[in-house]
């Protein structure tokens, strides 16, 4: 049985993120997205309404391809929660060079405290490799148009 964490900020869910998780919905047998929360950002959506758009938006994909999907939220290591949550699969997407040099550490580090649990990096789709939140909040912050990066879900919610 593999049981996929995806953690993130989702602060709002993007089409990149989309991506990483319709790719995990084909090969576990049940997908966790996990929201961290965190203490020191102001973020620009709410942590339920960032649940509540991911579940609204991957809901029905999910139930489609036959895969369980969850969403929660989580505060603390990373190795405690996939421990609570059951999950024996961390999954990341990778985007750039500097994705990499930081999940590289991160990883041998959760492995080193968790040596059950494999992090399982999904290379981004080149159509939406570019996409981050972080930009996504600043462009609509700017008055830029993000209708071609988000759902319309997070559209509706802006
Ligand atoms: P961001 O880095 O965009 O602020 P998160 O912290 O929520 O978003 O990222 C959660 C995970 O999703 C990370 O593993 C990150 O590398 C991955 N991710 C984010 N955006 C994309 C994208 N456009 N393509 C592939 N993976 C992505």
């Amino acid at each position: 049985m593999r049981v996929g964490l995806y953690p993130g900020s989702f602060d709002p869910i993007t089409n990149g993120h989309i991506d990483i998780i319709k790719r995990s919905l084909a090969v576990v047998n049940k997908l966790i997205v996990g929201i961290g929360i965190s203490a020191t950002k102001t973020p620009m959506f709410s942590l339920e309404q960032r649940m509540a758009m991911i579940e609204s938006e991957m809901g029905p994909i999910a139930k489609t391809m036959g895969t369980e999907l969850s969403v929660t939220s989580f505060e603390g290591l990373l190795v405690d929660v996939a421990r609570q949550q059951g999950a024996n699969l961390i999954i990341r997407g990778l985007r750039t060079a500097a994705d990499f040099d930081y999940e590289a550490q991160m990883t041998s580090m959760n492995r080193a405290m968790a040596p059950e649990i494999e992090t399982v990096f999904l290379a981004a789709s080149a159509n939406v490799g570019f996409i981050s939140s972080t930009l996504i909040r600043q462009i609509h912050a700017m008055g830029g148009d993000v209708s071609p990066f988000v759902p319309r879900v997070v559209l509706d919610n802006i």
